[in-house]
């Protein structure tokens, strides 16, 4: 290059950097997806059969963040989303599980029930709104900074993966209600569905999709990564005698079960379609402020607690997903344009291997019933104190003391607190009971007292917290599994970022849930949400 044009290029990019510093550069769309009970090590567990378009092509031209950790406890679905956008955690945010006990009253909450509001579209599905959620989410900061000409709109099959994501001032969110097979909304967010999702609605997709029934995508035998299809450690669909391919949705019966779709593959088919009729529908990315899309894929936890992390249903889930998520991508390139918009991928949190596989395996590991615990602690408490009432519920893995009864009848409330300490901890399987009215007065490793104390709110929570051994948790009998606690397999989980200006790359350094808000903050330079205690990704801003 001869030193004239080199000067003349210099120039030129002296001016555009100029330029470029004079409006805030933020992409025409933020898609975040969660895939719900999706273990990190799904990654890798079935790589070698992923597409090009898919999970690889995140993983392969966008930041991998491989050793990403939930930081608090338990490990639940709403939670999990909760934190996700509010870059929070229960103790802040208030979203302590997806079902709790206000210690107050001693009155059994749903995470999203809402009895002021109106289902629109739907029964009472839609008796729901964020309002249990105490903090501010990304979605509402992004509308904030924007004067609300953003456009953030939530989606899932689960209420809970759409409307905590989409945070207090979303324009939308939709949810799956199995009553009519239909996405549907609450008068929260509106007086009535949009035209384009009653034209969606009306084409009846779940309907078409569960006459496909459930078959393998490839032949049944090169499932080599699972069990053979017909075990023990895997739980049935309804109406089925053995937990075997095909799964027959197509049947009648089920049919007219449209739940059902929320157990298959074609569950994450119709919510891909869903994401894509909203961003038409919408018109998202096409303003001038920068839109947010927040999906949640449901279906691989409803597959994964029936099925478990080592069967064929849950390979062929995700094979099956990987495909729809290159569908998406494709959508996004051809809709708003490769590298207009940002895609975070990560999972609300991931699930345990069945017990009784993991013993035939050799691997410690087991089941209790945590309602069954509750019962035979009652009963203890009875022959103590003559009351069968004294404590409300184990749920969550925390002790809800009736603190009504209690008070009523002048007990010794700490007497009470540390017989129950000592009696839950010589229950087999469990790890130890903290106090968390008194914390630091039972030596734990710090990742797990730190985890409790973020988990801890003291209007939401029950005061004692039970934690298992490794392998151990509450449910589920013998097939099946679940998630909750503040194991590895629980709580490490992917963390994708791709697309707008972010750099191709790795990283193995710990990072938190709670980043993942803060970092998108700093992506789009508007303020961190109202509770965030994360920190900025720096490998996302390089
Ligand atoms: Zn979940
Ligand atoms: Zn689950």
């Amino acid at each position: 290059m001869r030193l004239r044009s080199l000067f003349v290029l210099l120039f030129l990019c002296s001016f555009s950097a100029v330029f470029a510093q004079q409006h805030v550069e933020r992409p025409k769309l933020v898609v975040g997806i969660v895939v719900d009970q999706m273990r990190w090590d799904y990654l890798y567990r079935y790589y070698d059969r992923y597409g090009d378009k898919g999970f690889k092509r995140l993983m392969n031209e966008g930041l991998n963040c491989e050793n990403t950790h939930i930081d608090y406890l338990p490990s639940f679905t709403a939670p999990g989303h909760a934190c996700i956008y509010s870059g929070s955690v229960p103790a802040l945010n208030g979203i302590v599980a997806n079902d709790w006990i206000d210690v107050a009253t001693g009155r059994k909450w749903y995470c999203c029930e809402d009895t002021t509001v109106k289902s629109i579209g739907g029964g009472k599905a839609g008796w729901m709104s964020p309002n249990n959620l105490l903090a501010s989410t990304i979605t509402d900061e992004l509308r904030l900074a924007t004067n609300f000409q953003s456009k953030t709109i939530g989606i899932a099959i689960k209420d809970r993966g759409a409307i905590l994501p989409a945070g207090h001032s979303a324009n939308a969110a939709f949810w799956f209600d199995k009553s009519n097979g239909h996405f549907i909304s609450s008068s929260y967010y509106l007086d009535q569905l949009p035209d384009w999702l009653v034209q969606f609605n009306n084409r009846n997709i779940t309907d078409s999709l569960l006459l496909l029934d459930w078959n393998t995508l490839y032949p049944i035998e090169t499932y080599v990564q699972s069990t053979a299809d017909d075990n023990v450690y895997e739980d049935k669909l309804k109406g089925e005698e053995r937990p075997i391919f095909p799964h027959k949705t197509s049947n009648d019966a089920n049919a007219k079960n449209k739940e059902m779709i929320c157990y298959t593959p074609q569950g994450n088919t119709l919510t891909r379609m869903m994401a894509e009729a909203a961003i038409r529908g919408e018109q998202l990315g096409k303003g001038t402020s920068t839109d947010f899309l927040a999906l949640s894929f449901s279906s691989p936890d409803y597959i994964g607690h029936v099925f478990g992390p080592n069967a064929i249903e849950t390979e062929d889930n995700y094979l099956r997903l990987d495909q729809e998520i290159a569908l998406f991508l494709d959508f996004l390139d051809r809709q708003v344009g490769k590298g207009n918009y940002l895609v975070v991928l990560t999972a609300d949190h991931g699930g345990a291997h069945n017990p009784t596989f993991l013993e035939d395996h050799g691997i410690p590991g087991n089941s209790i019933s945590i309602k069954e615990a509750g019962r035979q602690l009652n009963e203890f408490l009875q022959q103590e104190y003559g009351n069968s009432k004294m404590v409300l519920s184990l749920m969550n893995y925390q002790v809800f003391l009736n603190e009504q009864l209690i008070k009523e009848q002048g007990l010794d409330r700490s007497e009470i607190r540390k017989k129950i300490m000592t009696w839950l901890s010589a229950m087999p399987g469990v790890a130890f009971v903290l106090d968390m009215e008194a914390p630091g007065s039972r030596s734990v490793p710090q990742p797990i007292a730190q985890m409790a104390t973020n988990g801890y709110n003291s209007k939401r929570c029950g005061s004692m917290q039970i934690i298992m051994e490794p392998g151990w948790f509450s449910g589920y009998g013998s097939a099946g599994t679940t998630h909750g606690g503040w194991n590895p397999y629980d709580t490490h989980i992917p963390l994708i970022w791709y697309g707008w200006n972010i750099p191709k790359g790795i990283t193995y350094r710990k990072i938190n849930m709670t980043d993942i808000a803060a970092t998108l903050a700093a992506l789009l330079h508007i303020q961190m949400p109202n509770a965030c205690i994360g920190e900025p990704i720096k490998e996302c801003l390089e």
